[in-house]
């Protein structure tokens, strides 16, 4: 039988749900038996490749960067998780959406709070596009599972990835498994 294709994703986020993934510890290697890992900031493949099984979706959408990745991700993917509370709700990324659109934020931070050098951030095709509002996953494609936590424990992520290996529709119960935070 052919090995799940399995990839992780990293938008707006501090890389703490990435981390809890590796916090599965000693069973990162049955993992390893039974999925192919083809697309992660864990592995160095450039491209989003097509034919995903499953994607693991760390963080908030806060740039153009990521607006076109996670639609790329979207359209080349059969099961999508909201990995994490900012994938969830934007939830820590999404904490300037309360200070207004884009550039005011950028102004107030890289100019009038600057001690040294006040320069706006600016490098077409480097530096990507804050966009004015950050928004959750789910508001920009359609997700199918969600797995809350700031990060998601490692006991959360293993759980939801052994019943899909299994086959099985995953439900996660009890506030162990459900909490925020
Ligand atoms: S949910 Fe928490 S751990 Fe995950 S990216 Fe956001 S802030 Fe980091």
């Amino acid at each position: 039988m052919s090995k799940l294709r399995l990839a992780t994703v990293w938008l707006g986020g501090c890389s703490g749900c990435h981390m809890s993934l590796l916090d599965i510890d000693e069973w990162l290697i049955e993992l390893a038996g039974q999925v192919d890992l083809v697309y992660s900031p864990l592995v160095d493949a450039k491209e989003y490749p097509t034919g995903v099984d499953l994607v693991l979706v760390e963080g908030a959408v806060a740039n153009q960067d990521h607006l076109r990745m996670i639609r790329e991700v979207r359209e080349r993917s059969k099961l999508l998780i909201s990995f994490g509370d900012c994938a969830v709700t934007g939830n820590v990324t999404a904490l300037r959406n309360v200070l207004g659109t884009a550039a005011p934020i950028l102004q107030m931070v890289y100019a009038e709070r600057a001690d040294i050098q006040p320069q706006l951030p600016y490098e077409p095709g480097i530096v990507p596009v804050l966009l004015d509002r950050v928004e959750p996953v789910h508001a920009i494609v359609p997700v199918d599972l969600y797995l809350p936590g700031c990060p998601p424990p490692a006991a959360r992520i293993r759980a939801l990835l052994e019943q899909l290996l299994a086959g099985v529709a995953p439900q996660l119960v009890g506030r162990e498994m459900i909490k925020f935070g």
